[in-house]
């Protein structure tokens, strides 16, 4: 896994109530926590050392926590030499776009407007590092603030949409009506200031902050009633981990417990500790996603269900209680959003493997694909239990089921739910015509386009590369648009 990024974020409140604060909302595109709901901030940019001054307490941290709260929000947190804060003026706008455009830095700003920051305009409330789902991961630092008389925020529309002030309490609210997307550590910290003045961060947020420090695996709450625990199982490159679920108010299900080793394991039985669970659910037999079933089973004296031909796969090696079937509902209690019950259903989407499923949350459309779609990267079919056209076809019947939120078993949840299956549909579409393109000119061996395909790319790229060829050869070849020769050669048949 990459190295961590330094960054920053701050809760700004309104001085009136101070229990209003201000979020942000993060363009679909964004490659981290895109279309989702936060608070300002971003990560520590060269300059911010520049301005920092740690002997008088400000911090390169706190630094980057102003820059960037004025750069996405216009609230400049900055004193006149002679104290006050800075009152807002008509060269704010300027600032802002010389700073957003980089042609400017935050030094020569505040030298121009003859000013400076202080430290007492933020208070520290912790750190909070993303945990081991993405590749991209952030050890942020959050300030509480408070906004300074006579201004205003503003978002001006680029990696953010929009702003709004709320208090946790209303966000938390909106959140389990499935209206709002905070990212987990929003999520997190409103939890912990939810009906307290926001200046209480600091004293609210330790409690968990302490927990995490001893080790304990951060609540990851993307959707309620869905808790993500991403453990170390070691999948195919570049997968290290698997994001067990568990799902439901009671009843409560565990999805795919991937974890062989014993210390991965141990992470989710403190998780598993305190709640209740009802049975073990798999999306499908593979190692990585059902590495833990059985000890999980044993220890919480619960059932293990998958579909029948997860089932006849694990033969021997995982004892299935009971059979789930296409369209199978599962009951999850009282929703989360006080509306009554809610539930989830079981989608049978083989390809990736022959029994997968997927589960969809139709409250939250929320969609739990399983590997039908990884974050991290293409999905692997391999020749053996995969079949492309099948996997395809299961992707096709994803995209009828309106989803908010994608949750996929490797890599962080997207809002970007119908582009990504629609872009995993086309990345197969157009390997099949580079394969046939080069069948077209003469008969290859599957080495021979590995090589030609993955060019450039790592071994084990090219090794996985070679796999995923193979699948889509013998796709066509029962298509009868290509067939296998003697001597591992295969040549295109028509066009
Ligand atoms: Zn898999």
């Amino acid at each position: 896994m990459s190295a961590l990024i330094e960054a920053a974020s701050v809760l700004l409140a309104r001085s009136s109530g101070a229990e209003e604060v201000y979020f942000v909302g993060r363009a679909p595109n964004l490659r981290f926590m895109g279309g989702m709901v936060a608070f300002p901030g971003g990560k520590v940019h060269g300059d911010d050392a520049r301005l920092s001054r740690p002997d008088a307490g400000l911090s390169i941290r706190m630094v980057c926590a102003i820059r960037e709260l004025f750069e996405e929000t216009g609230v400049l947190l900055a004193r006149r030499e002679d104290g006050p804060p800075v009152e807002p003026r008509a060269g704010f706008d300027g600032w802002r776009r010389s700073l957003l455009d980089e042609s400017r830095s935050f030094a020569d700003i505040l030298a121009e407007g003859g000013l400076h920051l202080d430290p007492i305009d933020l208070r520290p409330a912790g750190h909070l590092i993303t945990p081991q789902f993405a590749p991209m991961r952030f050890d942020t630092a959050f300030f509480v603030a408070h906004l300074p008389p006579l201004q205003e925020p503003s978002v001006w529309p680029g990696e953010l949409t929009h702003g709004f002030w709320g208090t946790a309490a209303s966000a938390l609210h909106q959140w389990r009506q499935g209206l709002l997307l905070p990212t987990p550590p929003t999520v997190s910290i409103l939890q912990a200031i939810e009906g307290r003045p926001v200046r209480e961060l600091p004293e609210r947020l330790a409690p968990l902050l302490a927990r995490l420090d001893r080790g304990e695996m951060p609540p990851i709450w993307f959707s309620p009633g869905v808790l993500m625990v991403p453990l170390d199982c070691r999948g195919l490159p570049p997968t290290t981990h698997t994001n067990t679920l568990i799902v439901g108010t009671g009843p409560a299900y565990l999805i795919d417990p991937g974890p062989v080793d014993p210390v991965e394991q141990e992470k989710l039985f403190a998780v598993l500790a305190d709640r209740r669970i009802d049975a073990i659910v798999l999306s499908h037999h593979h190692p990585d996603h059902v590495g833990a079933a059985t000890v999980c089973a044993r220890r919480l004296g619960v059932p293990i269900l998958a579909h029948r031909l997860t089932a006849d796969l694990l033969a021997g090696h995982v004892v299935v209680d009971r059979l789930i079937g296409d369209g199978e509902i599962f009951d999850l209690g009282q929703a989360p959003h006080g509306r009554g019950k809610w539930a989830m259903l079981a989608v049978f989407t083989p390809g990736h493997a022959p029994g997968h499923l997927a589960f969809y949350i139709p409250d939250y459309q929320l969609l739990l694909v399983g590997d039908m779609i990884s974050t991290l990267s293409s999905m692997i079919i391999s020749p053996e239990d995969g079949d492309v056209a099948a996997y395809v076809r299961s992707l096709e019947l994803l995209e009828r089921y309106p989803a908010r939120l994608l949750m996929p078993a490797h890599g962080g949840p997207t809002t970007r739910t119908a582009a990504i299956l629609r872009e995993a549909i086309t990345h197969r579409a157009l390997r099949e015509e580079q394969i046939l393109e080069s069948l077209g000119r003469q008969p290859c061996s599957l080495d021979e386009l590995a090589a030609e395909m993955y060019r450039g790319f790592p071994p084990a790229t090219v090794k996985l590369g070679r796999m995923q060829i193979h699948a889509g050869l013998i796709k066509l070849e029962r298509e009868r648009r290509a067939i296998a020769l003697g001597g591992d050669r295969w040549q295109r048949v028509g066009g």
